[in-house]
Protein backbone atom coordinates (compact mmCIF):
# COMPACT_ATOMS: atom_id res chain seq x y z
CA UNK A 1 0.00 0.00 0.00
CA UNK A 2 1.26 3.52 -0.87
CA UNK A 3 3.12 5.02 2.24
CA UNK A 4 2.97 8.65 2.06
CA UNK A 5 6.30 10.52 3.70
CA UNK A 6 6.79 14.09 5.39
CA UNK A 7 9.10 16.18 3.56
CA UNK A 8 11.70 17.77 6.16
CA UNK A 9 15.17 19.37 5.12
CA UNK A 10 14.63 17.94 1.78
CA UNK A 11 13.87 14.71 2.47
CA UNK A 12 11.67 12.00 2.44
CA UNK A 13 11.05 10.92 6.00
CA UNK A 14 8.99 9.17 8.10
CA UNK A 15 7.33 10.40 11.20
CA UNK A 16 9.50 9.65 14.62
CA UNK A 17 6.73 7.90 16.08
CA UNK A 18 6.91 5.45 13.26
CA UNK A 19 2.69 5.73 13.33
CA UNK A 20 0.73 5.97 10.41
CA UNK A 21 -3.01 6.43 9.64
CA UNK A 22 -5.26 5.39 6.86
CA UNK A 23 -6.56 7.45 4.09
CA UNK A 24 -9.36 6.91 2.21
CA UNK A 25 -11.08 7.07 -1.25
CA UNK A 26 -14.22 8.69 -1.03
CA UNK A 27 -15.41 7.20 -4.36
CA UNK A 28 -14.87 3.58 -2.70
CA UNK A 29 -14.97 4.19 1.07
CA UNK A 30 -12.16 2.08 0.68
CA UNK A 31 -8.23 2.65 2.27
CA UNK A 32 -5.67 3.04 -0.30
CA UNK A 33 -2.89 4.89 0.82
CA UNK A 34 -1.28 5.81 4.66
CA UNK A 35 -0.50 9.01 6.11
CA UNK A 36 2.24 9.99 8.33
CA UNK A 37 0.68 10.32 11.57
CA UNK A 38 3.25 13.17 13.17
CA UNK A 39 4.04 15.15 15.87
CA UNK A 40 5.34 18.31 17.60
CA UNK A 41 8.68 16.26 17.23
CA UNK A 42 8.65 16.38 13.40
CA UNK A 43 7.37 19.84 13.94
CA UNK A 44 10.45 20.51 15.59
CA UNK A 45 12.72 18.80 13.42
CA UNK A 46 10.95 21.05 10.37
CA UNK A 47 11.38 24.07 12.11
CA UNK A 48 15.07 23.22 12.51
CA UNK A 49 15.45 23.07 8.75
CA UNK A 50 13.59 25.75 7.60
CA UNK A 51 15.59 28.27 10.35
CA UNK A 52 18.64 26.91 8.99
CA UNK A 53 17.25 27.33 5.25
CA UNK A 54 16.10 30.87 6.06
CA UNK A 55 19.49 33.20 5.98
CA UNK A 56 20.21 31.70 2.06
CA UNK A 57 16.76 31.85 1.20
CA UNK A 58 15.95 35.04 2.08
CA UNK A 59 19.08 36.67 0.42
CA UNK A 60 17.89 35.68 -2.74
CA UNK A 61 17.21 38.24 -5.23
CA UNK A 62 13.05 38.18 -5.71
CA UNK A 63 13.65 37.30 -9.13
CA UNK A 64 15.79 34.30 -8.20
CA UNK A 65 13.23 33.20 -5.66
CA UNK A 66 10.41 33.60 -8.59
CA UNK A 67 12.19 31.17 -10.66
CA UNK A 68 12.31 28.77 -8.54
CA UNK A 69 8.57 28.94 -8.27
CA UNK A 70 8.11 29.35 -11.71
CA UNK A 71 10.10 25.72 -11.76
CA UNK A 72 7.61 24.17 -9.32
CA UNK A 73 5.12 25.08 -11.28
CA UNK A 74 6.30 24.65 -14.73
CA UNK A 75 6.57 20.87 -13.54
CA UNK A 76 2.92 20.62 -11.71
CA UNK A 77 2.30 21.07 -15.42
CA UNK A 78 3.92 18.40 -17.13
CA UNK A 79 2.17 16.11 -14.54
CA UNK A 80 -1.07 18.08 -14.99
CA UNK A 81 -2.94 14.38 -14.91
CA UNK A 82 -1.14 12.72 -12.53
CA UNK A 83 -1.90 15.77 -10.09
CA UNK A 84 -5.81 15.70 -11.55
CA UNK A 85 -6.48 12.14 -10.92
CA UNK A 86 -4.74 11.99 -7.49
CA UNK A 87 -6.49 14.91 -6.06
CA UNK A 88 -9.74 13.11 -7.57
CA UNK A 89 -8.75 9.87 -5.80
CA UNK A 90 -8.13 11.92 -2.39
CA UNK A 91 -10.82 14.29 -2.82
CA UNK A 92 -13.63 12.74 -4.12
CA UNK A 93 -14.14 15.57 -6.86
CA UNK A 94 -14.44 14.85 -10.60
CA UNK A 95 -11.48 14.15 -12.35
CA UNK A 96 -12.78 17.04 -15.00
CA UNK A 97 -13.15 19.59 -12.36
CA UNK A 98 -9.50 18.82 -10.34
CA UNK A 99 -7.97 19.31 -14.14
CA UNK A 100 -9.98 22.50 -14.93
CA UNK A 101 -9.99 23.76 -11.83
CA UNK A 102 -7.95 22.53 -8.85
CA UNK A 103 -4.51 22.10 -10.65
CA UNK A 104 -4.60 24.73 -13.20
CA UNK A 105 -5.34 27.23 -9.86
CA UNK A 106 -2.09 25.85 -8.06
CA UNK A 107 -0.29 26.62 -10.89
CA UNK A 108 -1.45 29.95 -11.34
CA UNK A 109 -0.69 30.37 -7.85
CA UNK A 110 2.51 29.63 -8.23
CA UNK A 111 2.95 31.55 -11.21
CA UNK A 112 1.32 34.61 -10.00
CA UNK A 113 3.55 35.13 -6.65
CA UNK A 114 6.67 34.47 -8.99
CA UNK A 115 5.68 37.25 -11.41
CA UNK A 116 4.20 39.43 -8.30
CA UNK A 117 7.39 39.38 -6.02
CA UNK A 118 9.37 41.05 -8.58
CA UNK A 119 6.74 44.02 -8.73
CA UNK A 120 6.88 44.31 -4.89
CA UNK A 121 7.69 47.57 -4.05
CA UNK A 122 7.37 49.91 -0.23
CA UNK A 123 6.38 53.01 0.26
CA UNK A 124 8.20 56.40 1.90
CA UNK A 125 6.94 59.15 3.18
CA UNK A 126 8.87 62.83 2.70
CA UNK A 127 8.37 65.63 5.84
CA UNK A 128 9.15 68.03 3.65
CA UNK A 129 12.15 69.99 5.11
CA UNK A 130 12.78 67.67 8.08
CA UNK A 131 13.11 64.40 6.19
CA UNK A 132 12.81 60.97 5.09
CA UNK A 133 11.30 57.67 5.78
CA UNK A 134 10.53 54.66 4.05
CA UNK A 135 9.46 51.22 4.48
CA UNK A 136 11.46 48.07 4.59
CA UNK A 137 9.13 45.15 3.90
CA UNK A 138 11.23 42.27 5.45
CA UNK A 139 10.30 38.61 5.40
CA UNK A 140 9.27 36.73 8.76
CA UNK A 141 11.30 34.11 9.09
CA UNK A 142 9.98 30.52 9.45
CA UNK A 143 5.97 30.70 8.81
CA UNK A 144 3.30 27.81 9.35
CA UNK A 145 0.34 27.17 6.41
CA UNK A 146 -2.24 25.00 7.12
CA UNK A 147 -4.92 23.76 4.76
CA UNK A 148 -8.48 22.37 4.24
CA UNK A 149 -9.48 19.74 2.54
CA UNK A 150 -11.79 20.84 -0.27
CA UNK A 151 -9.55 22.28 -2.79
CA UNK A 152 -6.36 21.19 -1.16
CA UNK A 153 -3.36 22.09 -3.38
CA UNK A 154 -5.26 25.09 -5.12
CA UNK A 155 -5.60 26.31 -0.96
CA UNK A 156 -2.37 25.00 0.20
CA UNK A 157 -0.54 26.50 -2.72
CA UNK A 158 -2.37 29.90 -2.65
CA UNK A 159 -0.58 30.19 0.62
CA UNK A 160 3.14 28.34 0.14
CA UNK A 161 3.83 30.50 -3.05
CA UNK A 162 3.85 33.75 -1.11
CA UNK A 163 5.08 32.83 2.04
CA UNK A 164 8.24 31.44 -0.15
CA UNK A 165 7.92 34.81 -2.52
CA UNK A 166 8.58 37.21 0.23
CA UNK A 167 11.61 35.07 1.60
CA UNK A 168 10.22 32.89 4.06
CA UNK A 169 10.71 29.22 5.22
CA UNK A 170 7.59 27.09 5.24
CA UNK A 171 6.16 24.33 7.37
CA UNK A 172 3.32 23.02 5.48
CA UNK A 173 0.24 21.22 7.21
CA UNK A 174 -2.07 19.87 4.38
CA UNK A 175 -5.00 18.28 5.33
CA UNK A 176 -5.05 14.87 6.66
CA UNK A 177 -8.24 14.22 5.05
CA UNK A 178 -6.32 14.89 1.45
CA UNK A 179 -2.56 15.02 1.57
CA UNK A 180 -1.75 12.99 -1.50
CA UNK A 181 -1.42 16.07 -3.87
CA UNK A 182 0.90 17.46 -1.12
CA UNK A 183 2.65 14.78 -0.94
CA UNK A 184 3.30 14.81 -5.01
CA UNK A 185 4.46 18.47 -4.57
CA UNK A 186 7.38 17.52 -2.45
CA UNK A 187 8.48 14.38 -4.97
CA UNK A 188 8.50 17.44 -6.95
CA UNK A 189 10.38 19.82 -4.89
CA UNK A 190 12.83 16.37 -4.64
CA UNK A 191 13.23 16.00 -8.67
CA UNK A 192 14.00 19.49 -8.96
CA UNK A 193 16.73 19.91 -5.97
CA UNK A 194 14.44 22.58 -4.07
CA UNK A 195 16.58 24.27 -1.74
CA UNK A 196 16.67 21.99 1.60
CA UNK A 197 14.26 23.50 4.60
CA UNK A 198 12.99 26.14 2.36
CA UNK A 199 9.48 24.14 2.07
CA UNK A 200 8.83 21.14 4.47
CA UNK A 201 5.28 18.98 5.00
CA UNK A 202 4.56 17.25 7.44
CA UNK A 203 1.43 15.40 7.90
CA UNK A 204 -0.54 14.80 10.50
CA UNK A 205 -3.67 15.40 12.22
CA UNK A 206 -4.64 19.03 13.43
CA UNK A 207 -4.97 18.94 16.93
CA UNK A 208 -1.12 17.44 17.08
CA UNK A 209 0.52 18.49 14.03
CA UNK A 210 -1.58 21.84 13.31
CA UNK A 211 -1.37 23.00 17.16
CA UNK A 212 1.95 22.38 17.12
CA UNK A 213 3.07 24.36 14.70
CA UNK A 214 0.69 27.00 16.43
CA UNK A 215 2.47 26.88 19.65
CA UNK A 216 5.88 27.05 18.19
CA UNK A 217 7.85 29.88 19.47
CA UNK A 218 9.62 29.98 16.26
CA UNK A 219 7.21 30.16 13.75
CA UNK A 220 6.36 33.37 13.00
CA UNK A 221 2.59 33.69 11.42
CA UNK A 222 0.48 31.52 11.03
CA UNK A 223 -1.75 31.45 7.87
CA UNK A 224 -4.76 29.10 8.34
CA UNK A 225 -7.66 28.22 6.02
CA UNK A 226 -10.59 25.98 7.39
CA UNK A 227 -13.75 25.88 9.44
CA UNK A 228 -14.86 28.74 12.07
CA UNK A 229 -14.20 26.77 15.45
CA UNK A 230 -10.40 25.86 14.47
CA UNK A 231 -10.00 29.16 13.45
CA UNK A 232 -11.10 30.21 16.82
CA UNK A 233 -9.27 27.70 18.56
CA UNK A 234 -5.79 28.52 16.46
CA UNK A 235 -6.75 32.05 17.44
CA UNK A 236 -6.96 31.17 20.92
CA UNK A 237 -3.10 29.81 20.64
CA UNK A 238 -1.43 31.91 18.72
CA UNK A 239 -2.94 35.37 19.25
CA UNK A 240 -1.58 35.35 22.80
CA UNK A 241 1.80 35.41 21.22
CA UNK A 242 1.68 37.84 18.95
CA UNK A 243 1.90 35.87 16.13
CA UNK A 244 0.99 36.95 13.16
CA UNK A 245 -2.23 35.41 12.05
CA UNK A 246 -4.55 35.23 8.26
CA UNK A 247 -7.70 33.28 9.37
CA UNK A 248 -10.06 31.96 6.14
CA UNK A 249 -13.09 30.35 7.71
CA UNK A 250 -16.31 29.28 7.31
CA UNK A 251 -19.41 30.65 5.27
CA UNK A 252 -23.05 30.86 4.20
CA UNK A 253 -23.16 32.64 1.27
CA UNK A 254 -26.37 34.52 -0.16
CA UNK A 255 -27.57 34.04 -3.82
CA UNK A 256 -29.78 36.96 -4.45
CA UNK A 257 -31.64 36.56 -7.78
CA UNK A 258 -33.88 39.36 -8.64
CA UNK A 259 -37.12 38.85 -11.65
CA UNK A 260 -34.75 41.22 -14.23
CA UNK A 261 -31.88 39.08 -14.71
CA UNK A 262 -30.50 37.35 -17.13
CA UNK A 263 -32.01 34.33 -16.84
CA UNK A 264 -30.36 31.63 -18.94
CA UNK A 265 -26.74 32.46 -17.86
CA UNK A 266 -28.26 33.35 -13.87
CA UNK A 267 -29.85 29.77 -13.97
CA UNK A 268 -26.55 27.89 -15.54
CA UNK A 269 -24.46 29.58 -12.83
CA UNK A 270 -26.65 29.01 -9.89
CA UNK A 271 -26.64 25.38 -10.30
CA UNK A 272 -22.64 25.69 -10.18
CA UNK A 273 -22.60 27.80 -7.77
CA UNK A 274 -24.54 25.61 -5.65
CA UNK A 275 -22.99 22.08 -6.55
CA UNK A 276 -19.46 22.78 -7.95
CA UNK A 277 -17.44 20.05 -5.64
CA UNK A 278 -20.06 18.74 -4.12
CA UNK A 279 -21.30 22.31 -2.76
CA UNK A 280 -17.90 21.91 -0.92
CA UNK A 281 -16.42 25.20 -1.72
CA UNK A 282 -16.22 27.76 1.00
CA UNK A 283 -17.41 30.76 -1.84
CA UNK A 284 -20.69 28.35 -2.50
CA UNK A 285 -24.05 30.05 -2.42
CA UNK A 286 -25.88 27.88 -0.11
CA UNK A 287 -29.17 30.63 0.62
CA UNK A 288 -30.71 31.08 -3.14
CA UNK A 289 -33.17 34.56 -2.35
CA UNK A 290 -35.39 34.90 -5.33
CA UNK A 291 -37.63 38.21 -5.96
CA UNK A 292 -41.12 36.78 -5.45
CA UNK A 293 -42.05 37.06 -9.48
CA UNK A 294 -39.53 34.15 -10.37
CA UNK A 295 -39.93 31.89 -7.75
CA UNK A 296 -41.69 29.38 -9.12
CA UNK A 297 -40.57 29.37 -12.26
CA UNK A 298 -36.87 29.46 -10.69
CA UNK A 299 -37.78 26.52 -8.85
CA UNK A 300 -39.20 24.16 -11.58
CA UNK A 301 -36.46 24.88 -14.27
CA UNK A 302 -33.61 24.80 -11.21
CA UNK A 303 -34.84 21.59 -9.71
CA UNK A 304 -35.27 20.25 -13.16
CA UNK A 305 -31.46 21.29 -13.77
CA UNK A 306 -30.32 20.18 -10.74
CA UNK A 307 -31.71 16.56 -11.43
CA UNK A 308 -29.72 16.27 -14.40
CA UNK A 309 -26.08 16.51 -12.90
CA UNK A 310 -24.92 13.21 -13.54
CA UNK A 311 -23.81 11.70 -10.32
CA UNK A 312 -21.06 8.90 -10.40
CA UNK A 313 -17.75 7.88 -10.37
CA UNK A 314 -15.30 11.01 -9.73
CA UNK A 315 -12.72 9.37 -12.52
CA UNK A 316 -15.27 9.04 -15.01
CA UNK A 317 -14.92 11.76 -17.27
CA UNK A 318 -18.60 12.55 -17.54
CA UNK A 319 -19.32 12.88 -13.68
CA UNK A 320 -20.71 16.14 -12.73
CA UNK A 321 -21.28 15.29 -9.19
CA UNK A 322 -18.73 13.23 -7.16
CA UNK A 323 -18.18 12.10 -3.68
CA UNK A 324 -18.56 13.77 -0.16
CA UNK A 325 -15.31 13.98 1.38
CA UNK A 326 -15.55 11.62 4.28
CA UNK A 327 -17.88 9.25 6.27
CA UNK A 328 -18.14 11.78 8.89
CA UNK A 329 -18.63 14.89 6.74
CA UNK A 330 -21.18 12.77 5.04
CA UNK A 331 -23.26 11.92 8.32
CA UNK A 332 -23.23 15.76 8.78
CA UNK A 333 -24.70 16.84 5.54
CA UNK A 334 -27.63 13.89 6.30
CA UNK A 335 -28.11 15.15 9.39
CA UNK A 336 -28.64 18.49 8.34
CA UNK A 337 -31.12 17.46 5.62
CA UNK A 338 -33.00 15.80 8.57
CA UNK A 339 -32.88 19.21 10.51
CA UNK A 340 -34.09 21.09 7.57
CA UNK A 341 -36.94 18.36 7.33
CA UNK A 342 -37.53 18.93 11.30
CA UNK A 343 -37.73 22.80 10.72
CA UNK A 344 -40.50 22.49 8.36
CA UNK A 345 -38.98 22.31 4.99
CA UNK A 346 -39.48 20.23 2.06
CA UNK A 347 -37.12 18.89 0.15
CA UNK A 348 -37.83 19.27 -3.86
CA UNK A 349 -34.63 17.04 -5.08
CA UNK A 350 -32.24 14.98 -3.39
CA UNK A 351 -32.04 14.54 0.26
CA UNK A 352 -30.62 10.85 0.68
CA UNK A 353 -27.07 9.08 0.65
CA UNK A 354 -27.07 7.58 -2.75
CA UNK A 355 -25.11 4.31 -3.69
CA UNK A 356 -23.81 3.56 -6.84
CA UNK A 357 -23.44 0.00 -8.50
CA UNK A 358 -19.94 -1.42 -9.15
CA UNK A 359 -16.56 0.30 -7.54
CA UNK A 360 -18.27 2.88 -5.98
CA UNK A 361 -20.84 0.57 -4.28
CA UNK A 362 -19.76 1.79 -0.83
CA UNK A 363 -18.82 5.08 -1.69
CA UNK A 364 -19.90 8.25 0.13
CA UNK A 365 -22.87 10.33 -2.22
CA UNK A 366 -25.46 12.45 -1.70
CA UNK A 367 -27.48 13.46 -4.14
CA UNK A 368 -27.70 17.53 -4.84
CA UNK A 369 -30.15 18.77 -2.53
CA UNK A 370 -32.80 21.52 -2.82
CA UNK A 371 -35.13 22.82 -0.08
CA UNK A 372 -38.09 25.04 0.20
CA UNK A 373 -40.18 26.20 2.87
CA UNK A 374 -37.62 27.59 5.72
CA UNK A 375 -37.43 30.79 7.36
CA UNK A 376 -34.53 33.14 6.82
CA UNK A 377 -33.43 32.38 10.32
CA UNK A 378 -33.71 28.88 11.13
CA UNK A 379 -30.68 26.69 12.15
CA UNK A 380 -30.52 25.30 8.49
CA UNK A 381 -30.28 28.64 7.18
CA UNK A 382 -27.65 29.99 9.65
CA UNK A 383 -25.18 27.15 9.85
CA UNK A 384 -22.64 26.37 7.25
CA UNK A 385 -23.20 22.83 6.15
CA UNK A 386 -20.55 22.91 3.47
CA UNK A 387 -22.30 20.39 1.04
CA UNK A 388 -24.92 19.58 -1.97
CA UNK A 389 -27.42 21.49 -0.17
CA UNK A 390 -29.36 24.66 -1.08
CA UNK A 391 -32.48 26.17 0.21
CA UNK A 392 -34.58 28.48 -2.11
CA UNK A 393 -36.50 31.21 -0.36
CA UNK A 394 -38.86 34.00 -1.80
CA UNK A 395 -38.49 37.59 -0.93
CA UNK A 396 -39.89 41.03 -2.22
CA UNK A 397 -37.88 43.83 -1.37
CA UNK A 398 -34.45 44.77 -1.46
CA UNK A 399 -34.58 46.38 1.97
CA UNK A 400 -35.87 42.39 3.01
CA UNK A 401 -33.49 40.15 0.99
CA UNK A 402 -30.61 42.22 2.40
CA UNK A 403 -31.77 41.63 6.04
CA UNK A 404 -31.69 37.86 5.01
CA UNK A 405 -28.54 38.32 3.23
CA UNK A 406 -26.51 39.57 6.06
CA UNK A 407 -28.82 37.58 9.11
CA UNK A 408 -25.97 35.15 9.70
CA UNK A 409 -22.91 35.05 11.66
CA UNK A 410 -20.68 34.54 8.46
CA UNK A 411 -19.31 36.72 6.19
CA UNK A 412 -17.34 35.54 3.09
CA UNK A 413 -19.19 35.79 -0.50
CA UNK A 414 -22.30 36.87 -2.04
CA UNK A 415 -23.70 36.98 -5.63
CA UNK A 416 -26.69 39.19 -6.64
CA UNK A 417 -28.46 38.61 -10.25
CA UNK A 418 -30.02 41.93 -11.82
CA UNK A 419 -29.90 43.99 -14.54
CA UNK A 420 -30.34 46.88 -12.56
CA UNK A 421 -26.78 48.02 -11.98
CA UNK A 422 -27.43 50.99 -10.03
CA UNK A 423 -29.69 48.34 -7.08
CA UNK A 424 -26.59 45.58 -7.96
CA UNK A 425 -23.79 48.65 -6.44
CA UNK A 426 -26.23 49.88 -3.59
CA UNK A 427 -26.58 46.38 -2.56
CA UNK A 428 -22.91 45.24 -3.07
CA UNK A 429 -21.82 48.33 -0.45
CA UNK A 430 -24.42 47.27 2.23
CA UNK A 431 -23.81 43.49 2.01
CA UNK A 432 -21.93 42.42 5.23
CA UNK A 433 -19.49 40.14 2.88
CA UNK A 434 -15.63 39.78 2.20
CA UNK A 435 -16.35 39.33 -1.34
CA UNK A 436 -19.37 40.05 -3.72
CA UNK A 437 -20.12 39.44 -7.17
CA UNK A 438 -22.27 40.72 -9.82
CA UNK A 439 -24.16 38.46 -12.50
CA UNK A 440 -21.09 36.16 -12.19
CA UNK A 441 -19.58 33.83 -9.72
CA UNK A 442 -16.15 32.52 -8.80
CA UNK A 443 -14.63 34.74 -11.25
CA UNK A 444 -11.23 35.38 -9.90
CA UNK A 445 -8.61 37.99 -10.19
CA UNK A 446 -5.55 36.59 -8.14
CA UNK A 447 -4.55 40.51 -7.49
CA UNK A 448 -8.22 41.11 -5.30
CA UNK A 449 -7.98 40.85 -1.63
CA UNK A 450 -9.61 37.83 -0.62
CA UNK A 451 -11.24 37.12 2.57
CA UNK A 452 -14.43 37.41 5.28
CA UNK A 453 -15.91 39.91 7.58
CA UNK A 454 -17.58 38.59 10.77
CA UNK A 455 -17.24 34.68 11.88
CA UNK A 456 -15.60 33.80 8.10
CA UNK A 457 -12.45 35.14 8.92
CA UNK A 458 -9.73 37.83 9.95
CA UNK A 459 -7.52 39.22 7.05
CA UNK A 460 -6.71 39.27 3.36
CA UNK A 461 -5.25 36.84 1.05
CA UNK A 462 -4.48 37.45 -2.51
CA UNK A 463 -2.60 40.09 -4.60
CA UNK A 464 -0.34 42.39 -2.58
CA UNK A 465 -2.51 41.52 1.13
CA UNK A 466 -0.56 38.25 0.89
CA UNK A 467 3.04 39.98 0.01
CA UNK A 468 2.33 42.33 3.30
CA UNK A 469 0.91 39.18 5.48
CA UNK A 470 4.13 37.81 4.90
CA UNK A 471 6.52 40.24 5.26
CA UNK A 472 6.94 42.42 8.36
CA UNK A 473 6.95 46.74 7.70
CA UNK A 474 9.76 48.62 9.41
CA UNK A 475 9.97 52.15 8.71
CA UNK A 476 13.07 54.04 8.44
CA UNK A 477 13.56 57.37 9.07
CA UNK A 478 16.21 59.77 8.46
CA UNK A 479 16.94 63.45 9.20
CA UNK A 480 18.28 66.30 6.69
P1 LIG B 1 -10.82 22.15 9.61
O1 LIG B 1 -10.88 23.44 10.36
O2 LIG B 1 -11.35 20.94 10.25
O3 LIG B 1 -9.32 21.79 9.18
C1 LIG B 1 -8.52 22.69 8.44
C2 LIG B 1 -7.06 22.40 8.75
O4 LIG B 1 -6.80 22.74 10.12
C3 LIG B 1 -6.67 20.93 8.59
O5 LIG B 1 -5.38 20.86 8.04
C4 LIG B 1 -6.70 20.44 10.03
O6 LIG B 1 -5.86 19.34 10.25
C5 LIG B 1 -6.18 21.65 10.77
N1 LIG B 1 -6.51 21.70 12.20
C6 LIG B 1 -7.54 21.11 12.84
N2 LIG B 1 -7.48 21.38 14.17
C7 LIG B 1 -6.40 22.18 14.35
C8 LIG B 1 -5.83 22.81 15.49
N3 LIG B 1 -6.34 22.67 16.72
N4 LIG B 1 -4.73 23.58 15.31
C9 LIG B 1 -4.20 23.75 14.08
N5 LIG B 1 -4.69 23.16 12.97
C10 LIG B 1 -5.79 22.40 13.10
O7 LIG B 1 -11.56 22.46 8.22
P2 LIG B 1 -11.89 21.43 7.08
O8 LIG B 1 -13.01 20.57 7.55
O9 LIG B 1 -10.63 20.82 6.59
O10 LIG B 1 -12.41 22.42 5.92
C11 LIG B 1 -13.73 22.85 5.81
C12 LIG B 1 -13.89 24.25 6.33
O11 LIG B 1 -12.98 25.13 5.69
C13 LIG B 1 -15.26 24.83 6.07
O12 LIG B 1 -15.71 25.49 7.21
C14 LIG B 1 -15.01 25.83 4.95
O13 LIG B 1 -15.92 26.89 4.87
C15 LIG B 1 -13.65 26.32 5.29
N6 LIG B 1 -12.99 26.91 4.13
C16 LIG B 1 -12.83 28.25 4.09
C17 LIG B 1 -12.22 28.85 3.00
C18 LIG B 1 -12.01 30.33 2.91
O14 LIG B 1 -11.30 30.77 2.04
N7 LIG B 1 -12.60 31.12 3.79
C19 LIG B 1 -11.78 28.05 1.94
C20 LIG B 1 -11.98 26.67 2.02
C21 LIG B 1 -12.57 26.10 3.13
Amino acid sequence: MLKLSNYINGEKVPPLSGLYMDNFEPATGKVYSLIPDSDDQDVAGAVISAQKAFPSWSSLSNEERGEWLMKIADKIEEQMDLFAEAESKDNGKPVTLARQMDIPRAIANFRFFAQAITQFSSESHHMQGVGLNYTLRQPLGVVGCISPWNLPLYLLTWKIAPALAAGNTVIAKPSEVTPYTAFLLSEICTAIDFPAGVLNFVHGLGPKVGEAICVHREIKAISFTGGTATGRRIASVAAPMFKKLSLELGGKNPNIIFADCDYKTMLQTTVRSSFTNQGQICLCGSRIFVERPLYEKFKTDFVEKVLELKMGDPSDEKTKSGAIVSESHMNKILSYIKLAQDEGGHVLAGGERKHLSGRCEYGWFIQPTVIEGLPFNCRTNQEEIFGPVVTIMPFDTEEEVLAYANSTDYGLSATIWTQNLNRAHRLAEKLESGIVWINCWLVRDLRTPFGGVKNSGVGREGGMDALHFFTEAKNVCLRY
